[in-house]
This record gives C-alpha cells, sequence and structure tokens, in this order.
C-alpha cells in the first residue's frame, strides 16, 4: 500500500490556550510552501506524562507531504516551537507547543540532531493513540502502529469532542 504521507509530526501542548496553539503551529506548517498537511488525528486530552505536577496536554498527529528533508522538516518545527513559544507566557519551564518528528518516509536514522523513528513511539500511548488514527498499519519496531495501541495502558487518554472542545474540557 502506498502511503499518502511523507512523514508524521506529533503535537503536544501543556500551556495556556493549548488547543489554539496545536490549531497555530498546524496552520503555521500549512503555510510552508514545501509543506501539505494532508492527515489530522483526532485531538486528545491526555495526563501529563512523566512529571506528573504538570498540567495536562492536549496531543494530536498529522501527516504531512513534504519536499524538504528530514532535517529541514525537524528545523522548521523546532522555529515553530520557538515562534509560538515566544509569544507567551514565556517565564514558565514548559513550552507552549512541542514538536516532534515521529517518521520520515522508511527512512532510520540516529545522529545528534534527529533520530527516526522517533526513538519513544511505542512507549508513549499519548503519541500512540493519536497516531492510529492517521497510520494504523504504519510498521514500527517490527509491529503496526494498530497492534502498539492495544498493548499499552491508554487510560489516561481522552479523545476530545471537535465541537466541544474549549480550554474549560476538564
Ligand atoms: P524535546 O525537547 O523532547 O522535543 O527534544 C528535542 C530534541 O530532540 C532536539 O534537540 C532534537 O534535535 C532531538 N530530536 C531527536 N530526534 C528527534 C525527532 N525525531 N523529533 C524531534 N526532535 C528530535
Amino acid at each position: 500500500m502506498t502511503r499518502s504521507f511523507d512523514a508524521i509530526i506529533a503535537l503536544g501542548s501543556n500551556m495556556g490556550d493549548k488547543i489554539g496553539a496545536l490549531g497555530r503551529a498546524t496552520a503555521l506548517l500549512e503555510a510552508h510552501g514545501e509543506i501539505d498537511v494532508l492527515n489530522r488525528s483526532n485531538l486528545y486530552r491526555t495526563d501529563a506524562w512523566g512529571e506528573e505536577d504538570q498540567d495536562w496536554f492536549v496531543n494530536a498527529c498529522l501527516g504531512v507531504a513534504t519536499t524538504l528533508s528530514p532535517l529541514e522538516l525537524l528545523h522548521f518545527c523546532q522555529d515553530i516551537e520557538n515562534e509560538l513559544g515566544r509569544v507567551r507566557e514565556k517565564r514558565w519551564g514548559p513550552r507552549v507547543i512541542d514538536l516532534d518528528v515521529l517518521v520520515y518516509k522508511d527512512i532510520a536514522q540516529s545522529d545528534a540532531e534527529l533520530t527516526l523513528p522517533h526513538p519513544r513511539i511505542t512507549e508513549r500511548a499519548f503519541v500512540l493513540v493519536p497516531l492510529n488514527d492517521i497510520a494504523p498499519k504504519l510498521v514500527i519496531k517490527g509491529k503496526a502502529v494498530c497492534a502498539w495501541v492495544q498493548e499499552i495502558d491508554t487510560s489516561g487518554i481522552l479523545e476530545l469532542d471537535p465541537f466541544k472542545t474549549s480550554e474549560k474540557a476538564k
């Protein structure tokens, strides 16, 4: 089966207008002349992972077609993090937006700047659940995303109703 996307980007936010931040990041990706956003997952409210004193997150994944190289795509994602992170609440630790490149075609690489596929996809329900919306048959570490998602605890993941989502959706 031919994939419709070249790369998948995971987005997350746990500060301020979380859904708005994901929307602005998506708009900035779409505004790039060499990126087309092809598929969007649902939005999910997810419990903070690791540090439990953090606020809950909104997470999503996007499938994109792009003529950028993997590193160029990563750098553009980092530009978006900087642009959105700079404009609000910069004195706080957590970032307004986090963008990770989950996969880029069939490229497997690991260097100081970029590891592909992203090394922690299969450990994180907040990545696997939205990824399963847009790429259930994508094989990561020898197993399809739809199989990985069956094996992980998804109890902290709640799909947000797109018609009711707001910052009060707690
Ligand atoms: P984080 O702050 O957790 O988003 O991590 C960002 C750092 O991870 C940056 O220094 C990136 O160069 C590095 N990195 C390695 N692989 C990836 C990837 N696939 N997607 C995003 N960042 C990556």
